[in-house]
């Protein structure tokens, strides 16, 4: 290959996602990847002929006109992929459970609405709200600068809810209800109300239920197993097995990179899909990624996971059992946040868990099912200090367990057989995440939308992709970070 005309470090959805979109636009592009595959944390692997979803359960905003959907057809690959909905959602909590369905808000809100009906009232005004602000979010992201500029009358909503947190929107609606609290905390971020930024709850909203949730045909690899087909016919570059572990500069200006093995590689653009905590490593002495409004400093990564990979004979799944079902032990979601930033997981547990089998039969032989399930956990370091030593994790895979038989019925202990598991430590090799965490920064105030850092670094022609930059987290907050970037180079060449 000839010198090429951007390098992208790291083969996630972000990195996948930018190295296709600029391919497609003739751009010649070389992606290092240091693991033997691209696709980070969107992966799978299969045992035994049982398939499991490395970390992955679902993905949004695929159905047509949705932002994934659009970047998959402009990549030309949507027709390689399956999007089977995931309607029925049943979210357990200490002493109620719902049943809910995804596919839309209003279903969602008649779900919540059917189990308290007390507060008929105050869940419309709920939802009315936060569908009002994740309109005008949406549509703040395209408006001109002179509408911008008019925020408080442009965008009103926006103007006097974008830096709240979910716990003043529910106290202020619904007087703290402890279980309407419960109820209405059922997104995917990892969150306790008073962290978890109204505006990101707002955005979920109208993106992701407006367009539903989904799991690929053929388990959540396939979608990076596609991407990785379709760039490469685009004629990019993917060199798997390659650790960057430098940033070359030429003053303020990234000129290219340098491999582990000492390789040197010379480019006009370099995008990175990787940590840039490690990344800001990576650079000479004295070169930060950001400015005084950035501070990479100033972000919390997010919390990570333990994941347990199971087969099941099918008779052991108890009759009703839906794909996808969370597992809330704490009344309390504050004092277990608390308490997982402290690396402890005493105060609560929040588990998930998907069965790929129930949505794809193919993926475990006849008569059985592949399960995962995941457990939010502490970082990395401090979850080694407190489960470190092999008898507190069985000790702590025997208290997830046992809450699952208790509150679901689902008796794992007696039937299971365990195929594999992950700590963040594992998390934290796959992707090289911070800490093992799940979504790069979490979805708190001051880290969302214009307020996580941008694309754009201080370093001249060296770009971010992924889910620790502008949008968000997530496989489609991720994608349109990649696409972001791949603009950004489009409208500056
Ligand atoms: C357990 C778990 C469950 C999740 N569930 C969901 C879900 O159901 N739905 C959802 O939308 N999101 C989910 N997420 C979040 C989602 O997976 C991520 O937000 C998203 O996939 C991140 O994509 P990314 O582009 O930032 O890259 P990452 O997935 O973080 O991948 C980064 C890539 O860069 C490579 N890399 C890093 N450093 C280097 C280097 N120096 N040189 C070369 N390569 C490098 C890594 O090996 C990796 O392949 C989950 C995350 C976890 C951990």
């Amino acid at each position: 290959m000839t010198r090429p005309d951007v390098i992208i470090i790291g083969g996630g959805i972000g990195g996948l996602v930018a190295a296709g979109l600029l391919a497609l636009k003739g751009r010649q592009v070389l992606l290092f990847e240091r693991q033997a595959r691209v696709g980070g944390y969107v992966t799978g692997f299969t045992r035994d002929g049982f398939y499991f979803d490395a970390a992955c359960a679902f993905v949004s905003a695929c159905s047509p006109g949705a932002e994934f959907h659009n970047i998959l057809t402009e990549l030309g690959v949507i027709d390689e992929l399956i999007f089977l909905p995931i309607n029925d959602v049943w979210n357990i909590y200490p002493d109620f459970d719902l049943r809910i369905n995804y596919q839309d808000p209003t279903a969602y809100l008649e779900c919540v609405r059917a189990r308290f009906p007390e507060f008929a009232g105050e869940i419309s005004a709920y939802g009315a709200l936060t569908s009002k602000l994740g309109r005008e979010f949406v549509q703040f992201e395209q408006a001109p600068l002179w509408k911008k500029l008019l925020l408080p009358f442009s965008f009103p909503a926006l103007f006097r809810y974008a830096r709240r947190s979910h716990a003043d929107i529910l106290g202020g609606v619904f007087g703290n209800n402890p279980d309407i609290t419960l109820a209405l905390s059922a997104l995917p971020t990892a969150l306790p109300p008073s962290r978890l930024s109204y505006a990101f709850v707002a955005v979920l909203w109208e993106k992701v239920l407006k367009s539903g949730v989904f799991y690929p045909r053929g388990g959540m690899r396939t979608l990076s197993a596609a991407l990785d087909r379709c760039i490469r016919r685009h004629g990019v570059n993917i060199s798997c097995g390659q650790e960057a572990t430098r940033i070359i500069t030429r003053g303020r200006k990234a000129i290219g990179v340098g491999l582990s093995h000492g390789t040197e590689v010379y480019a006009d653009w370099i995008i990175s899909n990787g940590n840039p905590f490690m990344m800001q490593r990576f650079l000479p002495d004295g070169l930060r990624l950001y400015g005084r409004l950035h501070r990479l400093e100033r972000y919390r990564p997010s919390l990570s996971a333990v994941l347990f990979y199971v087969k099941l004979p099918k008779d052991a799944l108890p009759p009703g059992w839906p794909y996808f079902v969370s597992i809330n032990t704490a009344a309390d979601l504050e004092a277990m946040h608390d308490a997982l930033e402290a690396g402890s997981m005493d105060q609560g547990l929040h588990i998930v868990i998907t069965t790929p089998s129930l949505m794809d039969e193919t993926l475990a032989p006849s008569g059985f099912h592949c399960l995962k399930v995941l457990v939010h956990a502490p970082r990395a370091d401090l979850f080694a200090k407190t489960y470190g030593f092999d008898n507190a994790f069985h000790q702590l895979q025997h208290q997830v367990l046992s809450k699952i038989r208790e509150l679901s019925g689902l008796d794992l202990a007696s039937h299971a057989f365990f195929v594999e598991w992950a700590t963040p430590a594992t998390l934290l090799r796959m992707t090289g995440n911070e800490q093992g965490a799940m979504y790069g920064l979490d979805a708190a105030c001051g880290q969302v939308g214009p307020q996580r850092p941008p694309n754009r670094t201080a370093i001249k022609n060296l770009l971010w992709a992924g889910h620790y930059t502008h949008p968000a987290h997530g496989i489609v907050g991720s994608a349109m970070s990649g696409s972001f970037a791949s603009k950004i180079i489009l409208s500056d060449t």
